[in-house]
């Protein structure tokens, strides 16, 4: 458990999957929480959750890739909650039934414009109000293990999700001085919305899970832990890097079934 008592914690893209898991730690852990994203069904119900653990939950409907509701969502936080501690830039979007060779204009657009530069409004307004407050903070960007490879069928998700690797170490060297740190985290799969197309899918699942060291497909929770962890005291000193929840996936060429032949052939 991080110690997060008395503390303002905002998410983007809350109303699901990490962002839900992120928002419920971090109440669990005594944070107040403003709950952003554009499905207003799926906030109030993380706010329900919020409100589960006797924390306050702020709902507000963003677009990410609106600078304007950025700013209005920076500004509503802190003057309902009276402070900001702890920013994630969560929400995003993965395209699909296109690839490399035939993304249109408006698709790239539209990941790009969520994904990286939604997580650019999220941290510089973020930012800006963490040094207004003088009380130093935390900011926290979601990436992927899709930062490090590309894929043919996610052409624009890989190459925003390599712009969020390098964005909070931008941000690192902006604001470390102000007690303020930024970092990413970088989840393998985990059982969201978003890879639910994958393990619908018996083939490709079970694919994901050989291909992992650990064996399973991760949960919200695996990532929630790490924000927890980045957003407290003891990761005061950890500032422009990337933490991989991934359960070994980007450790190298792995395969289940490989090491289990190699061990009958021993
Ligand atoms: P999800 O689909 O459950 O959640 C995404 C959330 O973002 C949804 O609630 C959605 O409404 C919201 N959103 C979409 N567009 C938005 C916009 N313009 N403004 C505000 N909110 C918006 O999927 P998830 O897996 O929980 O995704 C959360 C983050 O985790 C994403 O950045 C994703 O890329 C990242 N991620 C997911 C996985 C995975 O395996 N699930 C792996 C690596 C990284």
């Amino acid at each position: 458990m991080a110690n997060l008592q008395g503390k303002v914690a905002l998410v983007t893209g809350a109303a699901s999957g990490n962002g839900r898991g992120m928002a419920v730690r971090f109440a669990e852990d005594g944070a107040d929480v403003v709950i952003a994203d554009i499905d207003e069904p799926g906030m109030e119900e993380t706010a329900r959750l919020v409100r589960q653990q006797e924390r306050r939950a702020l709902v507000r409907r963003c677009d990410v890739s609106s600078k304007a509701d950025v700013d209005a969502l920076i500004s509503a936080a802190t003057s309902e909650f009276g402070r900001l501690d702890i920013a994630v830039a969560n929400a995003g979007v993965v395209e699909s039934e296109t690839d490399c060779l035939r993304m249109t204009e408006e698709q790239w657009a539209r990941t790009i414009g969520i994904n990286l530069t939604g997580v650019f409004f999220t941290l510089q307004a973020a930012a800006n109000a963490m040094i207004e407050q003088g009380r130093g903070g935390r900011l926290i960007a979601i990436a992927s293990i899709m930062a490090e490879w590309g894929s043919a069928g996610a052409p624009a998700y890989c190459a925003g999700k390599g712009g969020v690797k390098q964005l909070v170490k931008s941000f690192a060297q902006a604001v470390g001085h102000l007690g303020i740190t930024c970092n990413a985290i970088g989840p393998g799969f985990i059982t969201t919305q978003m890879t639910r197309g994958m393990r619908d899918n018996p083939a490709v699942e079970r694919m994901l899970i050989d291909r992992t060291p650990v064996g399973y497909i991760g949960d919200p929770v695996d990532v929630a832990a790490v924000a927890a962890f980045l957003a407290g005291d003891d990761a005061r000193f950890v500032n422009g890097t990337i933490i991989f929840p991934d359960g070994g996936i980007t450790a190298g060429n792995y395969s289940g079934a490989m090491r289990e032949a190699r061990e009958a052939a021993q």
